[in-house]
């Protein structure tokens, strides 16, 4: 056996992308201080398995291992940390993180492997218990830790929490925090002024603030790295509308390589001055959550949930029109108070705010939050992580799981962004306005059939969406206006010109030896209605069925590892016809005869002009 002398922080994210912040907070604290060893710090994910981690854990000898333990890593660490007890008797294992702060006598009394609980803000005192840990002295002082002693749990007192944040060094700066990924989550505040009853952050202190030098410091050294996204975690960026006009201004002056940043926000809050800052912000450099939750005013007073909703509907009507920030809206489902009824209207009133995104999920009760306390009166949740609510007095078992299936049929539709005018026109045409309707339908729809709720594969859900349609819809024009919008958008989702479901005009003669090619990367595809008039006003269909074909010109970027760039050829109606008999290699007579057949009603265009413009133009050239 190897000499243990190492001590490990640790933690199972939930994808190989993301990366603990709070153990860089951890190491970057206690390494401050002169001649302390330093720590191993030990991320995996939880795509990993057991085995696995264990290995690499043992590897590393460790004489004390301790791990940040969140929601979603609870039964791997302790089962991890219950085999690293049985290589190493001798060694340590402490716990931290929400997921074991609150109930850490509990956890101590069911898992004898488990040696210490650091509870709450671990920075102070993790090393306050390493160091005398490693010196051997007693831990009976040391606030916000609990353990066991002579076969007793001992809690000690509660630690107050830091309040210079400025304290810990920046984990970034001091190069505790390694930057394999491609974005971070980044701390500038801790703390929420609100206290809604189903939140963590609700009961973990008042709002603490790292000074506005240290977040441009640490902003300046975000500039010069390879990160794409920074999220802040900071639970309300912008309670304090004089700091968040400061790191907004700031970040516009200086992030020259448009990397994105992502705060959380409480829209009622919002000041004009910020919208306007925001205003002339690149596209995409701003990503903004806003947590809505709920419209249901007796929804939110139960959860001590306070906003002005109108003034929150103006706020996020003026981002959307007036700047390029992507928005993101959150609901709830199951919260007290609310009905399937209730959530089904907060969904059509966010719907009608045209969110970028909108995110849905089950309220869950997490330990240590107030909404604990309505655990077997009014709701009712699973008893272990993640918690999530699954009846409440006013929403049953089944219209929870609706509201769940509803969740991921709306990350699969609505906030891929692939097939926006398609929703509109069915939300429209077939369920008066209504998305809550349409997500309904389409949620018993997707169980019926055995649909699979996470494929939303461009393909797939373009098939799926038009069958849904075809069995919601019976009006031939509306059923035809889908097929070719749901066509079209399919075409701009993909990288590829894919799928030929129209036919064109019969171009009867084809030509062995043709004299015109048309440019490569360019094709030209038949709808049955026309998808541009259908994409820039979906709530508008014509409900006559045409006679002939529509053409609509495409150029395809041949990048195949880029993400799709399909550009829509801006044409005459007789140009992009052209195009089309071209690439169906007609004979110039044949053009005509099928003109004259496709648009009954349009007189014959001047094709030899057409040619030449589209040349021109190089669209087309001589073979
Ligand atoms: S839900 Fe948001 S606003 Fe409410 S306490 Fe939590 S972080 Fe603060």
């Amino acid at each position: 056996m190897g000499d243990m002398t190492s001590i490990v922080i640790s933690a199972l994210n939930t994808r190989h992308t993301h990366s603990a912040l709070g153990l860089a907070y951890i190491k970057s604290f206690w390494e401050k201080f002169p001649g302390r060893q330093p720590l191993h710090l030990a991320e995996f994910d939880l795509n990993q398995t057991n085995d696995s981690i264990i290995a690499e854990l043992v590897a590393l000898s460790p004489c004390i291992l301790a791990f940040s333990v969140y929601i979603w890593s609870l039964p791997r660490t302790l089962a991890i940390a219950g085999a690293l007890k049985a290589a190493f008797p001798e060694i340590t294992i402490i716990l931290g993180g929400p997921e074991v702060s609150f109930n850490s006598e509990e956890v101590l009394n069911r898992y004898v492997a488990v040696d210490l609980i650091v509870r709450g803000e671990g920075e102070v005192t993790f090393q306050e218990l390493l160091t005398a840990l490693l010196s051997g002295r007693s831990i009976r002082e040391i606030a916000g830790v609990t353990f066991r002693e002579a076969g007793q749990i001992i809690k000690n007192p509660d630690r107050g929490f830091i309040s210079n944040l400025d304290d810990i060094p920046s984990p970034f700066r001091s190069g505790s925090y390694k930057t394999v990924h491609s974005f971070t989550y980044y701390e500038a505040s801790r703390g929420c002024p609100s206290k809604c009853s189903y939140c963590l952050s609700s009961v973990l202190g008042p709002v603490r603030n790292h000074s506005i030098e240290r977040v441009k410091a640490d902003l300046d050294w975000f500039f010069a790295s390879d990160y794409r996204q920074i999220r802040f975690t900071d639970r309300t960026f912008n309670f304090d509308l004089a700091r968040a006009r400061q790191i907004i201004s700031y970040i516009k002056q200086n992030n020259h390589s448009n990397i994105n940043f992502h705060f959380e926000i409480q829209a009622d809050f919002l000041s004009e001055e910020i919208i306007d800052l925001l205003a002339d912000a690149p596209d995409g450099m701003f990503h903004l959550e806003i947590g809505v939750q709920s419209t249901n005013p007796e929804a939110l007073r139960l959860v001590n949930r306070r906003f002005n909703l109108t003034i929150l509907r103006e706020r996020i009507t003026a981002l959307k029109k007036r700047t390029r920030c992507y928005l993101h809206v959150d609901l709830l489902g199951a919260l007290p108070g609310d009905t399937l009824h209730d959530f089904y209207r907060s969904l059509d009133d966010v719907w009608a705010l045209e969110p970028h995104g909108i995110q849905i999920s089950l309220v869950k009760v997490l330990r240590g939050t107030p909404l604990q306390q309505l655990v077997n009166g009014v709701i009712a949740a699973m008893p272990d992580p993640p918690y999530t609510v699954l009846r409440t007095s006013w929403l049953a078992p089944e219209e929870a799981m609706l509201i769940q299936d509803i969740g991921k049929l709306v990350e699969g539709t609505h906030n891929g962004g692939r097939f926006p005018a398609t929703l509109k026109l069915i939300v429209c045409n077939c369920f008066a306005g209504s998305a809550s309707r349409m997500y309904d339908a389409m949620a018993n729809y997707w169980r019926v059939n055995h649909l699979q709720f996470y494929n939303f594969s461009p393909e797939n859900l373009a098939h799926n969406l038009l069958e849904f349609l075809m069995a919601n819809c019976q009006r031939p024009g509306l059923r035809a206006a889908c097929r070719s919008l749901i066509e079209h958008e399919l075409r701009l989702a993909l990288k590829y010109p894919a799928g030929e479901t129209v036919k064109g005009p019969d171009f009867a003669e084809k030509q062995k030896k043709q004299p015109w090619r048309v440019t490569q990367g360019i094709r030209v595809f038949w709808y049955e209605q026309d998808p541009l008039k259908l994409q820039t006003c979906p709530d508008k269909i014509e409900e006559t069925v045409l006679h002939g074909v529509i053409p609509v010109a495409y150029r395809f970027d041949r990048d195949f590892s880029a993400v799709p760039s399909v550009e829509i050829l801006q044409l005459e109606i007789e140009e992009a016809f052209m195009l089309g008999a071209i690439q169906q290699r007609s004979e110039s007579s044949a053009i005509e005869t099928a003109w004259a057949k496709n648009f009954p009603e349009k007189p014959l265009p001047d094709f030899a002009t057409t040619l030449e413009k589209l040349q021109g133009a190089g669209l087309l050239y001589k073979v």
